[in-house]
């Protein structure tokens, strides 16, 4: 029998300071001690905004300001060592490493202050130093705890395509590149700890998987390692009912279909990276979502199948959005409008959320990631020039101030009126709905609604359907 792996990634705020990197290399040796061991790092807390603004910084010519803000990191590195670490010469070898990557940090800055230029490829190489500097901290915290362990950087062990800040693998070389690395490591008892967020591609160019990417990263190495499971250590207790910060009544789902956990995670649940369950689908591995702060708790399983529980499993709202329309009654007579638009779109490889048509074709609105829009605007603007000259196409609108509210759970389906009492709860509540969208696979009903009507939204369907209960319906 295959032994058992398993993956663990611990995201950043469970390796914020001293005391959580201490808990997650506890929760690593215990992992290591009853079977094999892989770990996934991020940055510590709050490290990645500020590597993104040194990089700005940079660009805007301030090369002095961009290092100040590299040495404080350096700083609050190695005060976080020097409490995690008693051995000396472990510490200085950490030390060592660090200064290494905030070395090379330092001439990114400087090369972009000299230039004024900071290229995609750039803002990776800056952005990933967070968790260049993390991993080799944990791996000595786990150390620490009598257990062989080495920094690994994914770079070395992730192959990606080359676009950078949202780079996806290529799974046939990360798989013969990470075994060939792993493998003879975890034979040998050494425990790796890799660096989440970041592959390369295959010349070697560092690229960054996305913001919160290292949940990717986590299942990419489940997946090419063929783990049994993975485990995703963060600050919740699992995937909840909704986002605790908007509703405090949230409960933790016991367990979740990859399906349900997948349209979560895309319309905004931030608990999991949108792309996270894409490498582990097909080899149906199981991943759980548990807190670090509270070990003992079960957490959330995700499966294929999920439990069979319940019509509505989840909502979720993302507000992070733009609308776009487009349109106008000259439209209807213009071959392949919807065509154009979505090739233009998704050359740009804006992130589309939603998508709805008028009947009578006068208008197409569809929302992306407000990240997305200006580039998808632009590109809109060229591909109708002509059109809007001729007054074919009469507008591209763009309205930011929108949110999107999904309400998810795969025995939706087959469940009649869960549409029906969704609309009645907001009507109840005075919440303008701007347009509606069903997926055809009923595992989610979406709407689009003002921004300032998020929180009323998600609190008046989460009563509707209960979901603030236990299971004995208290
Ligand atoms: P990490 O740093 O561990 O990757 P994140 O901050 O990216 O953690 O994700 C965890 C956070 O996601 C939680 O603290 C919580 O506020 C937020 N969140 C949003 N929606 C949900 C949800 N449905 N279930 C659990 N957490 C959620
Ligand atoms: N450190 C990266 C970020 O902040 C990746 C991650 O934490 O998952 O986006
Ligand atoms: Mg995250």
């Amino acid at each position: 029998m295959k032994s058992a792996l398993q993956v663990m990634k611990f995201g950043g705020t469970s390796v914020g300071d001293a005391s959580c990197i201490l808990r997650a290399a506890q929760i690593v040796a215990a992992g290591a001690r009853a079977g094999k061991c892989v770990a996934v790092v991020s940055a510590m807390s709050g490290v990645t905004n500020r590597l993104i603004e040194a990089a700005k910084t940079a660009q805007c010519g301030n090369a002095k300001a961009a290092i100040t803000i590299l040495e404080e990191l350096a700083a609050k590195h190695e005060s976080t060592l020097a409490a995690v670490v008693k051995n000396e010469a472990e510490r200085a070898k950490v030390i060592e490493k660090m200064k290494e990557v905030l070395a090379e940090g330092r001439r990114f800055c400087e090369g972009t202050a000299l230039l004024r230029e900071l290229s995609p490829r750039t803002l990776d190489a800056i952005s990933s130093l967070g968790e260049r500097l993390s991993a080799p901290l944990v791996a000595a915290a786990v150390k620490e705890t009598g257990l062989s362990s080495e920094p690994l950087e994914a770079s070395d062990l992730i192959v990606t395509d080359d676009f950078h800040g949202g780079a996806d693998p290529l799974m046939k070389e990360t798989r013969e590149k990470s075994q060939a690395r792993i493998f003879p490591m975890l034979e040998k008892g050494i425990v790796p700890i890799v660096t989440g967020f970041i592959g390369a591609t295959r010349e070697g160019e560092l690229t960054t998987l996305g913001r919160g990417g290292s949940d990717y990263s986590a299942t990419i190495l489940g997946a090419a390692l063929d783990a049994t499971e993975v485990i995703i250590w963060t600050d919740v207790e699992g995937v909840l009912t909704a986002d605790p910060r908007l509703i405090g009544e949230a409960r933790t789902i016991p367990n979740i279909t990859y399906r349900e956990a997948a349209e979560l995670a895309f319309f905004g649940a931030k608990v999991l990276h949108p792309k996270t369950l894409k490498p582990v689908v097909e080899a149906a591995i199981p991943v759980w979502i548990r807190n670090s702060f509270d070990p003992e708790k079960a957490g959330t399983e995700i499966t294929p199948k999920g439990g069979r529980n319940g019509g509505v499993k989840a909502l979720t709202a993302i507000r992070d959005v733009t609308l776009i329309s487009l349109g106008g009654p000259g439209i209807v007579g213009l071959p392949d409008v919807v065509g154009r638009t979505f090739s233009t779109i998704a050359e740009t490889r804006a992130n589309v959320l939603l998508i709805s048509q008028s009947s009578s074709q006068n208008d197409i609105c569809f929302i992306v990631s407000s990240g997305d829009a200006e580039r998808a605007i632009e590109a809109l603007r060229k591909e109708f020039a002509q059109d809007l000259k001729h007054e074919k196409v009469e507008h591209i609108n763009v309205d930011p101030n929108i949110a999107i509210v999904a309400v998810v759970g795969e025995n939706m389906r087959g469940t009649p009126g869960i549409a029906g009492r969704t609309f009645q709860a907001l009507g109840k509540e005075n919440v303008n709905i701007i347009a509606i969208a069903q997926g055809s696979s009923e595992t989610n009903i979406s709407f689009v609604i003002e921004e300032k009507d998020v929180r009323k939204a998600l609190l008046a369907t989460h009563r509707e359907f209960g979901l603030h209960l236990d299971k004995d319906g208290k």
